[in-house]
């Protein structure tokens, strides 16, 4: 392998490729932050127009570090995975109090912060601080192991160690923000999970896995994982104009903490008609949700439900596409 050629090769064709992204205009450390955690888990398009949107509302750190936790989260709604926006909140409370409101730029500091692991400090030091240090995620791994012909299933955890040291060793001095970032973008637009764009590729000649037609068979495909069913029946109650609200707590399976229409069985209600049905994918649980209309068979005052629940609120999505 020619790996000066390589990275040659490969840092020209992201200068004139790489894509027109909004955190990539003003490589801040909370831009550059901000957006990594929203693009763990989530697609570029779907986080696109929610970063500009975020960013609009909490244009700063400390703007973020002032703010509360439920007008965070509602910034952070249809994005999913929510630890991921309390822990934002937390670690700019954090770089608030341990570190003067400035974004740390030592690997141990930023690796401290809640939300934050090994690959999100490397894009952090890296982009915004053109510090070099490497990062290891899906598209790299199948991009080195495409790149170097290594076998491996990419999820596999021994597998994903062998990265590091190869991220490492490839690291240029100069630019190792664009170097990262070259490395996914290849990830992201050439060298897909299926069917990868190899005659569109500005590194083929340095490819083994396309020297021996093995783009389809590295990394080794990962056995699938088969969907969990859940089936939810949730209840729209109406008082006086208002709807129950009930906000779900840290043992359910999905959504802790969230607000959301009661589930039937944590109130004392009946379920009646059914006002809609929704199908809906979180990880790999496939729900199947049914919204029925349901009166409350007590009182409110008291009235005996579930842990969380808070009483009746204005409501907040007449239109039932919230499901
Ligand atoms: S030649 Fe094909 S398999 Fe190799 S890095 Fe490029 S897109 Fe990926």
């Amino acid at each position: 392998m020619n790996e000066a050629g390589l990275k040659r090769d490969l840092l020209a064709w992201y200068a004139r490729a790489k894509r027109d992204l909004p955190w990539r205009k003003d490589p801040t450390p909370y831009r550059v932050w901000v957006s990594e955690i929203m693009l763990q888990q989530t697609t570029v398009a779907a986080v696109t127009p929610k970063y500009e949107a975020f960013l609009r509302r909490f244009p700063t750190l400390a703007s973020l570090a002032s703010s509360r936790e439920d007008e965070v989260l509602k910034h952070w709604a249809g994005l999913g995975y929510y630890s991921r926006a309390r822990n934002l909140r937390r670690a700019a409370l954090s770089v608030a109090a341990d570190h003067g409101g400035e974004f740390p730029s030592g690997f141990d500091a930023v690796l401290a912060l809640p939300g934050i692991g090994r690959y999100t400090a490397g894009a952090i030091l890296s982009i915004a601080f053109r510090k070099p240090y490497p990062l290891v995620d899906g598209n790299v791994i199948r991009v080195f192991s495409r790149l170097f012909g290594l076998k491996g299933r990419a999820k596999d955890p021994a597998f994903v160690k062998t990265m590091w040291p190869l991220a490492e060793r490839l690291m240029p001095e100069k630019d190792p923000g664009d170097w990262n970032q070259a490395l996914m973008e290849l990830g992201a637009t050439v060298c897909s999970p299926e069917s990868p764009s190899c005659g569109a590729c500005p590194v083929s000649r340095h490819c083994v896995a396309f020297k021996k037609g093995l783009q389809d068979k590295l990394p080794v495909p990962e056995a699938g994982r088969k969907p969990v069913p859940v089936k939810w029946t949730c209840l729209w109650i109406e008082k006086g104009g208002k709807v129950l609200l009930w906000r779900r707590t840290d043992k359910e399976r999905l959504l802790k903490n969230l607000w959301g229409l009661p589930d039937a069985g944590k109130v004392e209600a009946a379920p009646g008609r059914l006002l809609a049905k929704a199908s809906h994918s979180i990880t790999h649980h496939a729900l199947s949700v049914q919204l029925r209309a349901a009166s409350l068979t007590v009182g409110l005052a008291p009235v005996r439900v579930a842990r969380g629940f808070t009483g009746f609120l204005p409501p907040l999505h007449r239109n039932l596409s919230i499901l």
